[in-house]
């Protein structure tokens, strides 16, 4: 059994840098940037002002002027007035229009009156109501590290004058599910048999832009048949997902027909609860995952594992969420010989451990906001005292 944490280790390092493409902006959320992106430009690109007001010379005297100031023209957002302010001049300005030279301080619209070309101020700004040039960003600093591209990058990049940016290439992910018992969501079913949750599961949890999934459909337990699909799906997947057959049964002939497929086999068993029977391998272009069929499991591992390896092919190392949280009530076990990951919820007294039956307990984790990583050994955690909780997004 390999220790999990050495388990992503071992696969992340069979990971070269990515081929990249151009994505619109339009078409690049989710998707991953594999080097770091550079400003092109200031930002803000000029000086100018954060409200509606009036821009005057305050230098480095007084906090008001000692008379009415002569009020001039009005710059507008988007306009560009070059014209230097007079002595004893004011310009009212808008809110993000560009400043004229000579201004340092805005004077905001509600705290001024303007009469007969005279402006009055009745109270001081105590800051100067002005964003420099640069101050949010300067040209050539790094405007974005490697990451999977959220919402606000993407208005990052489109502040950059960026309509579109090199991402990763998607891999190619195959998922199949393996079982004799398996049934479609939406048929009838037979006696003996339950329905294909976990291909649900793995489309959705892998859904979003890190790679292209692609449902391959489910089997039976079937030696031939477990063979040519896995041949088939190794000419045209990057990543090949199975679930369930990797165990001891009878009938568990995933790891015999990946071997007979060309797929090396890196590890098969992780110390971790729920996920142990997990195998892992590769081919010379593709890795292959073979997670246990109970559907803890498989949320746990594509969580653990096969999403690290899908990150570190488009370049980057995943950051789980992890947030301490205070343990509402303790949590025991006998003592194991593997990591264990347990469903907690989160209310405001903290972390209460969900009812949680093991790896088929599917149902746990419509009440789960997270889990809490228990290591080898460890078997008592007490209430009140304070663990990281990864959340479940
Ligand atoms: P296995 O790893 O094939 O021994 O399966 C372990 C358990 O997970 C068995 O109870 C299976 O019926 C169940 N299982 C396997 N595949 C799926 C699937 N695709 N969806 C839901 N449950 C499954
Ligand atoms: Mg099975």
């Amino acid at each position: 059994m390999i220790y999990p944490d050495d388990a992503v280790r071992l696969m992340t390092s069979f990971c070269h840098a990515p081929d990249t493409e151009t994505a619109t902006l339009a078409s690049a959320l989710g998707r991953i940037i594999p080097s770091p992106v550079v400003s092109s430009m200031d930002q803000p690109p000029f000086d100018k002002a954060a409200m509606d007001g009036w821009a005057w010379q305050a230098g480095e005297g007084g906090p008001l002027p000692l008379e009415p100031l002569r009020a001039r023209n009005v710059i507008a957002a988007g306009d560009s007035d070059e014209r230097p302010l007079e002595p004893g001049e004011t310009v009212k300005i808008m809110t993000g229009a560009p400043l004229p030279p000579g201004a340092d301080r805005i004077q905001r619209v509600e705290w001024s009156e303007e009469r007969d070309g005279r402006v009055t101020f009745s109270r001081s700004e105590t800051v100067s109501n002005i964003i420099m040039r640069g101050e949010n960003i300067r040209k050539g600093d790094e405007l974005l590290c490697p990451r999977i591209l959220k919402a606000q990058d993407l208005a990052i990049l489109a502040a950059d004058g960026r309509a579109s940016i090199d991402v990763a290439r998607r891999p190619i992910v195959g998922i199949l599910s393996t079982g004799t018992e398996l049934t479609e969501p939406g048929s009838s079913l037979a006696p003996g048999r339950i329905y294909d949750s976990n291909r649900t599961q793995i489309l959705a949890q892998l859904a979003g832009g890190i790679c292209a999934p692609t449902d391959l459909g489910s089997l039976p337990d079937d030696y031939a048949e477990t063979k040519a699909a896995i041949r088939s799906a190794l000419e045209t997947c990057d990543v090949l997902v199975l679930s369930g057959g990797v165990s001891m049964g009878d009938f568990d002939y995933v790891p015999r027909a990946l071997a007979a497929c060309g797929v090396r086999k890196e590890f098969h068993g992780v110390a971790m609860k729920p996920g142990k029977p997990t195998f892992f391998g590769r081919t010379d272009r593709a890795f292959v995952f073979g997670l246990p069929g109970n559907p803890v499991s498989v949320f746990v591992n594509t969580e653990l594992l096969v999403k690290p390896l899908l990150a570190a092919l488009s370049g980057i190392t995943i950051k789980p969420l992890a947030v301490p949280v205070r343990l509402a009530e303790c949590i025991c076990r006998k003592p194991a010989n593997r990591v264990e990951f347990l469903p907690v919820r989160i209310d405001g007294d903290g972390a209460h451990p969900v009812r949680y039956g093991g790896s088929s307990a599917l149902q746990a984790l419509a009440d789960a906001d997270g889990f809490i990583r228990l290591e080898i050994d460890e078997t008592d955690i007490k209430e009140g005292s304070t663990r990281n909780v990864r959340l479940v997004r």
